[in-house]
């Protein structure tokens, strides 16, 4: 069985459905499996499947203790009728490329794909360990990962969860999502301050009240949970299996990823992919203007102290990105990891040897491109192509773009035969700066941007965000930092 270890401390081993449930291991470190050879497999075992059938296949190596029964239940239970696509994550040819679209579930977002499982995931762990609380998810937002995890907790027995978010600080469009979100168990409230007041705060609870009433447990919905990140390895091998079933590659051919990056969660995925034995060629590392997983790849120098930039790729505005542990206690090991991490935190920078930077760029490659870059290609593919981006999405198509130029160039050929784009929001969600992108007119209110891109595209606006302008608004709150203690006590009694 695979064991659990810590980033910082191999000899801290726990079972995968602990690993779950804890989140974070107590030394600060994440979650790994201890091993890469026990998650290695025959591919040929998982693509064969439908995407159902390739998750219970994932999630039975990576998640031994909770069995094949349960697992086929719980994966049935995660994504049965949530998605509105057959696919789950479908491929899209596009010009000489591939798009995964990634965001058919119900708030439109490719954290749909993680949070419709780990709550599933969670509550099984928590028959399975014994343990007797209720759980409160807390989760500060700075607008995506709040609606899916309302979505994906929502009316999941055992559990609650309640999500901050600045006031004024989301786009409308996010706004409502979160306090339109349904379910007897959820609560959206606007904090007055911005996302790093709303992140501070939460943190603090964690610390002051673990259990803010007998018989409730805080537990966090977060992308360093390994519940979190398992089941986005699914759609690496779905993408995989549809370029095959469609003939775009043969069996075998080895295919690039690029992955618009912000926590390095979606890309570590792509990574346990390939050494589960997936012919994945280059992962490529796509960044926006905040580039300092760009520049890490190119120096391995990772300096976090440089300005923060807000993009019109807001969810890969990140300076810290946490899953870089991962990678880093697979190539590095826990003594250097450990060292890194002590660096980062105390000096905000830390750098790898030489030889450690040459494995990782043996599989990894980093290119940034900027907003306008992002907006370029939004306009230049819906004009040749007729396919519409998001601005994430489009970051990663620039990047490709970059580095196709830069192989031509050169004359290198070590890429994969075919490439695939990760695409991580619908257009609808961010119609905005899709519709600047476009040079098309501005409204003020963002259901006039989503039915103007509508009628740009002739694509239906997703049903989940078709619903918010008129949907009854359940969760009104707004209240000071100072109050979040007692607004988390008062909702878990
Ligand atoms: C969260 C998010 C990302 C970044 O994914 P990571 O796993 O954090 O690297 C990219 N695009 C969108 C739209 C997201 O919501």
């Amino acid at each position: 069985m695979i064991n659990y270890i810590s980033t910082r401390n191999p000899s801290h081993k726990v079972s995968s459905s602990r690993a779950i449930l804890s989140g974070q291991a107590p030394d600060g470190g994440l979650y790994i499996p201890e091993h890469l050879e026990d998650i290695r497999c025959d591919y040929h075992d998982i693509i064969s499947k439908d995407f159902r059938g390739m998750a219970r296949a994932v999630w039975n190596i990576f998640f031994p203790d909770y069995g094949d029964a349960l697992i086929e239940e719980l994966v049935t239970r995660s994504y049965e009728g949530k998605f509105s696509a057959p696919e789950i994550t479908p491929v899209v040819k596009v010009g000489g490329s591939h798009v995964l679209e990634l965001y058919h579930g119900p708030t439109s977002a490719f954290k749909d794909v993680a949070l419709s499982a780990l709550p599933n995931l969670l509550t099984a762990a928590r028959d399975m360990n014994d343990f007797r609380d209720e759980i409160m998810i807390l989760t500060a937002t700075s607008g995506d990962t709040g609606s899916a995890a309302l979505c994906g907790f929502s009316d999941v027995p055992g559990t609650r969860i309640v999500v901050f978010y600045p006031h004024g600080g989301v786009s409308e469009t996010q706004r409502l999502q979160m306090v339109t979100a349904p379910g007897s168990n959820t609560c959206a409230c606007a904090i007055r301050g911005n996302f790093d007041d709303a992140q501070t705060g939460v943190k603090a609870l964690f610390r002051e009240i673990p259990h803010p009433v007998e018989g409730v447990s805080l537990s966090s919905a977060n992308s360093i949970n390994i519940g979190r990140l398992v089941p986005q390895v699914v759609y690496y091998f779905a993408a995989y299996s549809q370029l095959l079933a469609s003939g775009e590659i043969s069996d075998g051919d080895k295919v690039d990823y690029i992955v618009p990056t912000g926590n390095f969660g979606d890309i570590m995925a792509g990574y346990f992919a390939l050494k589960m034995g997936l012919p994945v060629g280059r992962l490529v590392c796509a960044s926006n203007r905040n580039d300092v997983l760009t520049e890490f790849l190119e120096t391995g120098h990772y300096n976090r102290k440089r300005p923060f930039h807000k993009t019109t790729s807001p969810s890969m505005d990140i300076l810290v990105s946490s899953n870089l542990e991962r990678l880093l206690y697979y190539v590095c090991g826990a003594e250097h990891t450990a060292e890194y991490m002590k660096a980062l935190s105390e000096n905000g920078e830390y750098q790898i040897t030489a030889e450690e930077l040459a494995e990782i760029t043996s599989v990894f490659a980093g290119v940034c491109a900027d907003d306008d870059e992002g907006a370029a290609a939004i306009r230049d593919v819906f004009n040749r192509e007729h396919y519409l981006m998001d601005t994430h999405t489009s970051i990663a198509w620039a990047c490709m773009e970059k580095l196709d130029a830069g192989h031509a160039a050169s004359g290198a050929s070590e890429h994969g035969a075919a490439s695939v784009v990760l695409s991580t929001a619908s257009p609808y969600k961010f119609s905005r700066a899709v519709l600047e992108a476009l040079g098309e007119e501005l409204s003020e209110s963002d259901e006039a941007n989503m039915n103007r891109v509508h009628e740009v595209t002739g694509a239906p606006v997703p049903e989940g965000l078709a619903g918010i302008f008129s949907r009854e608004v359940r969760h009104g709150d707004v209240i000071e930092i100072s109050d979040m203690k007692d607004y988390v006590i008062g909702k878990s009694e």
